[in-house]
């Protein structure tokens, strides 16, 4: 349960407290957009696709299928709808140095045991992967300061992953789930 979020980087978003769209508290950046198909589910690549061509021979055939399956009213004859993902591409060049100044006024509001705990982890690969128990000091840490606002933390966090991402390559793709 929850929403997670995926692409370079990959984690959880803080439930109740992180929005799907937080990335934009640390780069002035829009989201695209996704969507997908009725029934498949595919990503639809193409939004002009009536139908799921790689599941089925023909739009009459994937309504059909719809159909049959409940996934469409019985009304209804759009197979395609809006993806429950926000996408962000992130770029070095344009977002890099905005990144920084954001996540040291961040670092100012956490706790300075915390930043160092991050600090000991910022360079290893796994950091891309929120749920991975290099996280695990970091957290302990953070469990001692009950008072403080963890959506900075949980926004520091996604800083770090993002700056680890931008440090090898020149952008950082990842999709928000909203719901
Ligand atoms: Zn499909």
């Amino acid at each position: 349960m929850g929403r997670e979020y995926f692409g370079d980087i990959g984690g959880k978003l803080a439930f109740g407290i992180q929005n799907s769209d937080d990335i934009e508290n640390l780069v002035t950046i829009n989201f695209q957009e996704q969507f997908c198909f009725h029934c498949c589910e595919c990503i639809a690549e193409n939004t002009d696709k009536t139908y799921c061509d790689d599941c089925f021979d023909s739009y009459e055939e994937h309504l059909e299928t719809a159909k049959d399956e409940s996934c469409l009213e019985n009304d209804d004859n759009i197979l395609i709808k809006l993806d429950n993902v926000i996408i962000y591409k992130i770029e070095k060049e344009k977002h890099f140095n905005e990144l920084k100044k954001n996540m040291d006024e961040i670092m100012d509001l956490l706790p300075p045991s915390v930043i160092d705990e991050f600090n000991k982890i910022k360079s290893n690969e796994e950091i891309i992967d929120g749920y991975s128990n290099i996280f695990s000091n970091v957290c302990s840490e953070m469990d001692k300061y009950i008072e403080k606002d963890f959506l900075y933390f949980h926004r520091y966090k996604l800083g770090v992953q993002i700056q680890y991402i931008l440090n090898k390559q020149d952008t950082c793709m990842v999709c928000c789930e909203v719901y």
